[in-house]
């Protein structure tokens, strides 16, 4: 189902994807050496609540999940990207940390994720690879707008990828959103130029290119949740939902 939001509905998904923003650079702020990620998801908890929102994971049960997914929040250290289930451990100086977060309010979810490295040492592989998702995304929003199409999208976040000299998963990309957290059109990370669903203003979609240092290959975690690369290698992920506008696109998911 692809839908198209009407002014009310996109004036709320606007007050949603600020509500992500605000939560997240809140928890990135918080994530320091010694943080549990379970405090991260009570924190993520308490704020989903306290904006009289509700979460779009917590009852989350896809095919690709052992579901319930019982949490507020996905956290992906190191070598986990993607449906980080929350866990007891304890965060070190030096790891990197994903962020997933997609929260509904006023019946619009908005959906955005971001990395970064803990404490106070800074991995330039790290770095390297966090920047790159960062530059994707940032080029795919570039590409989004009426009349283009979401081959536009994928080529222009998959460029940017493979020039960083990361090899594409394409199991796992961005997607429409609205009314619910995942919805047509798939954006995939690579893809060529005029191809697929031609945009339309009113449309919202939520970009996420992701990497793995050193491979394409993801395993399932025995928690039958979290998605690791299959070296072990480093991972970064960063996501915006965006709306298409009458003369571009908007990022709703910047910080207040
Ligand atoms: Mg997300
Ligand atoms: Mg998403």
């Amino acid at each position: 189902m692809i839908e198209i939001l009407n002014p009310t509905e996109l004036a709320r998904a606007k007050d949603a994807g600020a509500l992500v923003a605000d939560i997240l650079q809140t928890l990135k702020s918080r994530s320091a050496v010694g943080t549990n990620l379970l405090d991260i998801d009570r924190w993520a908890q308490d704020m989903i609540v306290e904006a009289g929102a509700e979460s779009c994971y917590v009852d989350y049960e896809p095919s690709f999940g052992r579901g319930p997914f019982g949490h507020y929040i996905c956290t992906a250290v190191n070598d986990a990207v993607l449906h980080g289930l929350p866990f007891d451990y304890t965060l070190a100086d030096g790891d990197l940390l994903s962020l997933d977060l997609a929260v509904s309010k006023g019946g619009v979810a908005a959906d955005s994720a971001i990395s970064f490295v803990v404490g106070g040492s800074k991995p330039p592989e790290s770095i390297a690879m966090i920047s790159a998702t960062e530059r994707a995304l940032s080029a795919g929003i570039a590409a989004a707008g009426p009349g283009a199409r979401v081959g536009d999208i994928s080529h222009a976040i998959g460029s940017v990828l493979s020039e960083a000299g990361y090899s594409i998963n394409t199991e796992f990309g961005g997607h429409g959103i609205g009314s619910t957290m995942h919805q047509d059109p798939h954006v995939s990370n690579t893809g060529r130029p005029g191809r697929g669903y031609k945009l339309r203003p009113g449309l919202l979609l939520a970009l996420e290119p992701w990497v793995m240092a050193d491979t394409d290959e993801l395993v399932t975690d025995a928690d039958g949740w979290t998605l690791r690369s299959a070296t072990g290698c480093r991972t970064a992920h960063s996501e915006h939902t965006i709306a298409i506008t009458d003369d571009g696109a908007e990022i709703l998911t910047l910080p207040r």
